[in-house]
């Protein structure tokens, strides 16, 4: 990477470029704003197609008008899951509270929504496949900036130049890492790693989600709907990162295997079941935290610059909302440099709020200890019989500016 170029743009948005890397949900969130502004958009994904992977996915707050400005909220409301219960068992399987889901996490019923990942995905992909241009198959080997542009030489081996380019490649970015270095500066380890995976609903559960917890552990089914698939997720404390365990499946196995040896209820068949799976999603849970989101002509958006971890449910509204901010400030600013400075400006506080969620009793569903774990017990008891959910006020802090691209 060489220069950080820097110059007044005085093209309109029509005739300036954008490539993004990245087709889940931030990427072709922008791609949809900046299109809609004018924009020449290219989005590159390094998977074959786009991915479908159906672990559901929470919009809230300030994230649901993104989506009603998009135009797709009613039909994201039909995707919704309408999960009814929760129901929370101790280390036998014995029941120790059953609630609505909106108890649980502060979300407001009959307005925000849930979804499949993968249908979120595939209704953001189709709102701009004919207007934008997708490599799929293909990622960025490097990026050489200077005034006149960002050079791109693809893995495919074919180059372009472009005016602007955004990694919205998620957690692990491969975009932050060749422009800021490794991702360990920004990575805040929060304790925890997790395997997701799904298994045959065996359980006759429907729209539920059933967790065990004993300290420090718990494993959890949700049956989306009535599939004969229920996803199951499993996740431990470890006051260290796993870090042999990242990049090799069979050390994942392994590692969950110990970690949940000798529990009770349904965890030795889940564990069976992990060894088998074949679309284990394994990670640490993380937040990334950076002290900027651009450098010259490259910004980052959505994970790969501010993930919040899965323990504020906020990923995907962060999203979203980042991408939103990001395409406005620049279709309002005809010079990145403006636009990158507006993006950081107008969006920061919101991040900042929903990534402290973790800090403010982010992990409660995961107790480390045994009165930890009987203090949680007792609050869902309580919370079981309160009429209404806590709303999280951090969800919808920010107060999207109209869309207004220059002409
Ligand atoms: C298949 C999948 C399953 C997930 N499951 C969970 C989950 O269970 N729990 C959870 O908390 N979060 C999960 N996430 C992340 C969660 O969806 C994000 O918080 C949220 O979607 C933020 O979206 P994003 O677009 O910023 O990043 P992501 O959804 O992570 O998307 C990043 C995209 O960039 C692509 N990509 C990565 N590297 C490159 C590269 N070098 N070049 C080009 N493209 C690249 C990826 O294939 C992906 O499509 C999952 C993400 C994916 C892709």
């Amino acid at each position: 990477m060489t220069s950080t170029g820097h110059s007044t743009d005085v093209r309109t948005a029509a005739q300036r470029t954008v490539l993004i890397s990245g087709a889940s949900i931030a990427g072709p969130a922008l791609a949809y704003w900046l299109h809609r502004a004018g924009f020449t958009v290219t989005v590159v994904e390094k998977a074959g197609a786009l991915r479908d992977g159906g672990y559901p996915i929470d919009i809230r707050g300030t994230a649901t008008e993104v989506v009603r400005r998009m135009g797709i909220l009613p039909r994201l409301r039909d995707a919704h899951i309408d999960a009814r219960r929760c129901t929370f068992l101790d280390a036998e399987g014995g029941t120790v509270a059953s609630l609505k889901p909106s108890t649980v996490v502060g979300s407001v019923e009959g307005q925000d929504v849930e979804v499949r990942r993968g249908d979120l995905a595939g209704l953001l992909h189709a709102m701009v496949r004919d207007d934008v241009e997708f490599l799929f198959g293909d990622s960025i080997d490097t990026l050489d900036q200077s005034a006149q542009g960002v050079d791109v030489t693809f893995h495919s081996g074919r180059q372009r130049t472009f005016d602007v380019v955004v990694g919205a490649d998620g957690m692990h970015s491969r975009t932050r890492e060749s422009l800021f270095g490794p991702e360990e500066q920004f990575h805040r380890y929060l304790g925890y790693f997790f395997a997701l995976f799904t298994v045959p609903n065996t359980f006759g559960l429907s729209h539920e989600l059933v967790m065990w917890n004993t300290p420090g552990r718990a494993a959890a089914l949700y049956a989306v709907g009535d599939d004969d698939e229920l996803h199951a997720f499993l996740t431990c404390h470890r006051p260290e990162p796993p870090l042999a365990a990242l990049r090799n499946s069979d050390a994942q196995r392994e590692l969950m295997a110990a970690a949940f040896a000798g529990a009770g209820w349904e965890v030795p068949g889940l564990i069976g079941a992990l060894r088998e799976a074949d679309d284990l999603f394994f990670d640490t849970t993380g937040q990334i935290r950076m002290p900027h989101w651009s450098k010259g002509r490259v910004a980052l958006v959505g994970d790969a610059a501010y993930a919040p971890s899965f323990l504020t449910g906020q990923g995907t509204s962060l999203a979203l909302v980042g991408a939103y901010v990001l395409a406005n400030s620049l279709a309002t600013h005809r010079d990145h440099t403006a636009a990158f400075a507006a993006y950081e400006r107008d969006a920061r506080e919101f991040v900042a709020m929903n990534q402290a969620l973790v800090d403010n009793g982010g992990a409660t569903l995961f107790p480390t200890t045994a009165p930890a774990l009987e203090q949680r017990n007792t609050m869902l008891r309580a919370r079981a019989t309160m009429p209404s959910a806590t709303v999280r006020p951090a969800h919808s802090a920010l107060a999207l500016p109209a869309f207004a691209p220059l002409p």
